[in-house]
């Protein structure tokens, strides 16, 4: 009867011990991704996990309205086009 409690109670430690090492792994874990997040993404960012490469950023087209990266964009007198018809046409 006594060596069943003593079972009992050495697996209820073993349970306790796993636990407490598995909310330290996780924590660390959490700990990583938000250093990651902070180093990698920038002010633009924080989605962990998200690969970090630079997006361009898209400008309207002031004729047709189309969207271009910036540095397609043609720009002419304070407006942006998304080509050079577009720049021509919208003078006419
Ligand atoms: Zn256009």
């Amino acid at each position: 009867m006594l060596s069943q409690i003593l079972l009992v109670v050495l697996i209820i430690l073993a349970w306790i011990g796993l636990r407490s090492i598995l909310q330290q792994r996780h924590r660390a874990a959490l700990r990583r991704e938000q250093n990651g997040a902070v180093r990698g993404d920038g002010p633009s960012g924080g989605q962990p996990g998200r690969t970090t490469e630079h997006v361009e950023e898209m400008v309207r087209c002031d004729h047709c309205g189309v969207f271009v990266p910036r540095h397609q964009a043609v720009a002419s007198s304070g407006r942006l086009y998304c080509s050079d018809n577009c720049r021509l046409e919208d003078r006419s």
